[in-house]
């Protein structure tokens, strides 16, 4: 917005000062009426838990390499209107945690749903959290209580961290831009133990780098949120960390002394840190994605006017045919380890409700900040989501997945249609009855270009 001032009546000069002030001042370079807010707090479990993400670990933590954080970042526009973004060093947030962290934060601090996002780097070196991929860890009672009591701490923590974020907030000014980095590696389309003898690495991928830099009224970096689409599973060992995700934001903080770092996954559902498995490299990628959004931060970045829309809504995404309580049955008795406890949860269900889920209501959220499209997908979101919905959207639109609830993998018609991991077995371990249906992409994506129209998300190609 441009300042013009050319009334020589001094009170209508003192009017229009007044109304410019309140909106936007861009012609400093510097964008006026935002307000940000930052808070934070470790999460690091206090004593020894089961582990998140894989189903081969055969016993609890054994120490922790760094601590784990949950940080949030509240922004308010020129109008008042204030959004609330979540980040955290876990796998994911199973739906009703979620449901219940976002009650009580919309409840208490008055925010929608379309209000918040409640991300998670999907670090596998996190703990495993109540009521999420149970069927896949062997838990014994102890354990289970050691995970109910952290589950429960940990939703009284982030409610609290709203609250603080919320009333921190002070002037402050908004910049994106997308970065690039280039550690991912398409899981589904490379053979991992091949990677260091091959020259040419198959896609598709996503290497961008989304990069939202809140500074404040004086000039100073205050926060940096700031996204990358890659499975943080460098680690398997046994000690509590946030993976490269965890390094990346430690790096950044060390870099700018004061500030808090928040990561967000991307669409990295289908992409892999290679080659991994070593602290080293999962200190390397850090280093590798603190200094792409270094880079970022340092040159010149967009500038936000401040306002925002959102919108959100839950849509119904069909599943494939469910199996028969016969096979069920038959899987029970044939099958062993979390096979065999996937039956019997299954059974279970058909037991309790009479028939087994045929859908789910998967969230997905807009945000337009300034100019910047925001869109946040639930679930372990393959690459193709991304490359999807920048061509509908345009190439710096930022792409979150495992947003609000990561209820199983959420792939693409391709995926889907090839089969394999992220396609089909993975449901078991998500606890879902059979595959999404054929037709999930499509419906996803017409649903985009509902919440676009809702939120003034312009598409590309009108
Ligand atoms: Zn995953």
């Amino acid at each position: 917005m441009k300042k013009t001032i050319s009334f020589s009546i001094f009170s209508a000069c003192l009017i229009i000062i007044f109304v410019n002030t309140a909106a936007a001042d861009d012609t400093q370079g510097t964008t006026k009426g935002w307000k940000a807010g930052v808070s934070r707090v470790v999460i690091t479990p206090q004593e020894p838990i089961w582990m998140a993400g894989y189903g081969s670990r055969d016993h609890v933590s054994e120490g922790t390499l760094h601590d784990l954080w949950v940080k949030a970042l509240a922004i308010e526009d020129a109008k008042g209107k204030k959004v609330l973004l979540i980040t955290s060093d876990l796998l994911g947030f199973p739906k009703k945690m979620s449901d219940r962290i976002r009650n009580q934060i919309g409840a208490k601090y008055g925010l929608t749903r379309a209000q918040i996002i409640l991300s998670c780097s999907h670090t596998h070196s996190g703990p495993v959290l109540q009521d999420a991929l149970s069927d896949i860890y062997p838990l014994d009672t102890k354990q289970k209580e050691v995970i109910k009591k952290y589950s429960a701490n940990l939703e009284k923590q982030i409610v609290t961290l709203a609250g603080e974020a919320i009333r921190s907030l002070v002037p402050a000014q908004l910049y994106a831009q997308n970065g690039v980095t280039r550690f991912q590696v398409n899981r589904r389309n490379n053979v991992e133990k091949t990677i260091s003898e091959v020259t040419d690495l198959n896609g598709p991928n996503d290497y961008a780098v989304p990069v939202l830099k809140v500074m404040n009224e004086a000039g100073n970096l205050m926060a940096v949120v700031f996204g990358y689409a890659c499975h943080a599973t460098v680690l398997s060992i046994y000690h509590l960390s946030g993976d490269y995700p965890g390094f990346a934001q430690i790096e950044l903080e060390k870099m700018h002394p004061g500030i808090t770092a928040m990561f967000f996954q991307g669409a990295g559902a289908d992409q892999n840190p290679l080659p991994r498995r070593t602290v080293y490299l999962a200190q390397q990628y850090g280093r590798e994605l603190a200094a792409a959004v270094d880079r970022v931060l340092s040159e010149e970045m967009r500038i936000l006017a401040p306002s925002i829309s959102t919108a959100y809504s839950e849509i119904r995404l069909p599943l494939s045919k469910p199996p028969t309580r016969e096979e069920l049955i038959k899987m029970e008795e044939e099958s062993s380890g979390s096979q065999k406890r996937w039956a019997t949860h299954q059974l279970e269900l058909l037991r309790e409700n009479g028939s087994l889920m045929t859908s789910y209501p998967y969230p997905v959220q807009i945000w337009k900040l300034g100019d910047q499209p925001i869109m946040a997908l639930g679930g372990e979101l393959v690459v193709q989501y991304a490359i999807e919905l920048k061509k509908l959207f345009g190439q710096e639109t930022f792409v979150m997945g495992y947003a609000n609830d990561d209820m199983a993998y959420i792939p693409s018609e391709t995926i889907l249609e090839e089969g394999g991991y992220e396609g089909d077995t993975s449901q078991k371990v998500y606890g879902m009855p059979s595959k999404w249906a054929p037709d999930i992409q499509k419906l996803i994506l017409k649903e985009f270009e509902k919440l676009a129209v809702k939120a003034g998300v312009q598409h590309i190609t009108q």
